[in-house]
């Protein structure tokens, strides 16, 4: 897949942390995130104390991993990045847990993915700066309390559900991002074109931007697979219709769905008669995991109007069918 948001190649994040924006304003968009933020870190800060712990929620390529080092930076602390699956034990948080100086930021990615053992370490880590930990094994295994600084966790994950409740509710600051609109994504475009030396006209900008699935990953991807097709196949200037020939052949339709969107709901309409159908069963239809589904392919797809949930599955809209040229059953 093109234009999947995960795994990235050591390269592209490379290219990624290049086009990371660093402090607040230069982060477009998710005004009620930045909002809120800006006011709890001020509060922090005037204080003199840790910031609340902070859940950033929402699908991925969607700029939690940028939030989290622009909120170490607008706090003037450091930031240690880990991720849940790979805490395998409970040592290892701990010997993150007391490195951290006052006010530091630790982010964990994928943090409904951490082991029940390394959760339980956490709790009391959040909640008391508290470290609970044996040491040894068998009989001479003892149980030891340390004392940790004041630190903020800033954890992040694709669905706030997946969380268990009593991690949830250790988050004083909880925060969902939201798909980008095409203006937004085309301030982004329009910035990484700048670093990335692209000669991007206004309407390519705008092309790349509409057809982005509403994420910021897929559109500085798009924009640098764009980039490519420009300079083999034409001068190098990104107009709108050097933007369209490339995203055509990078299988992007015209309304910016790609080829695991068109599979997906290809497969609910043409196989299920439009729904409703369970997840397991769609996730059989079309060979990928229902995680994939839930995570990467669904929201966009629910967010534009293109798929409903129901209690009994899921259903195409109306918007679906048209978008395949076909008709609708009538009920
Ligand atoms: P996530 O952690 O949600 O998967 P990232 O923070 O890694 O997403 O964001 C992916 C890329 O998208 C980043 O490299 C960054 O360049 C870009 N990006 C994300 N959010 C924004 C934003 N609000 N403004 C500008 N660029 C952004």
């Amino acid at each position: 897949r093109v234009v999947a948001p995960r795994p990235l190649s050591n390269q592209e994040e490379a290219l990624e942390r290049a086009l990371r924006p660093k402090q607040l304003d230069d982060y477009v968009g998710q005004h009620k995130a930045r909002e809120q933020l800006t006011i709890f870190i001020e509060a922090a800060k005037m204080r003199g104390e840790a910031l609340d712990h902070v859940l950033l929620f929402g699908p991925p390529g969607l700029g939690k991993t940028t939030l989290a080092h622009i909120v170490a930076r607008e706090l003037g602390v450091n930031l240690r990045q880990t991720s849940g699956p790979v805490l395998e034990r409970a040592g290892d948080l701990a010997a993150l847990l007391t490195n951290l100086e006052p006010h530091d930021v630790l982010f964990i990615d994928e943090i409904h993915r951490l082991s029940p053992v390394v959760e339980e370490i956490l709790y009391p880590a959040l909640e008391d700066y508290q470290l609970d930990i044996m040491i040894g094994e068998g009989p001479a295994a003892r149980s030891v309390k340390l004392d940790l600084p004041p630190f903020t966790l800033v954890g992040a994950t694709t669905r706030a559900g997946m969380l268990t409740n009593p991690l949830r509710d250790r988050f004083g600051i909880v925060a969902r991002l939201e798909f980008y609109t095409a203006d937004e994504l085309k301030q982004i475009v329009t910035r990484s074109a700048g670093l990335l030396n692209v000669d991007l006209a206004d309407d390519g900008a705008f092309e790349i931007a509409r057809r982005a699935r509403g994420t910021p990953r897929i559109a500085n991807r798009l924009l640098r697979r764009v980039r490519d097709y420009a300079d083999v196949k034409h001068d190098g200037r990104v107009t709108a219709a050097v933007a369209d020939a490339a995203l055509a052949m990078l299988d992007v339709d015209p309304a910016g769905l790609d080829v695991m969107d068109r599979k997906l709901l290809d497969a609910i309409l043409n196989k299920f008669a439009g729904g409703p159908v369970g997840l397991d069963n769609v996730a059989a239809a079309i060979g990928e995991s229902t995680d994939t589904i839930e995570d990467v392919i669904e929201p966009y797809l629910i967010q534009q109007g293109y798929l409903q949930r129901t209690p009994r599955g899921r259903m195409a809209t109306a918007l679906s069918w048209s978008h395949f040229g076909l008709d609708a059953p009538s009920v």
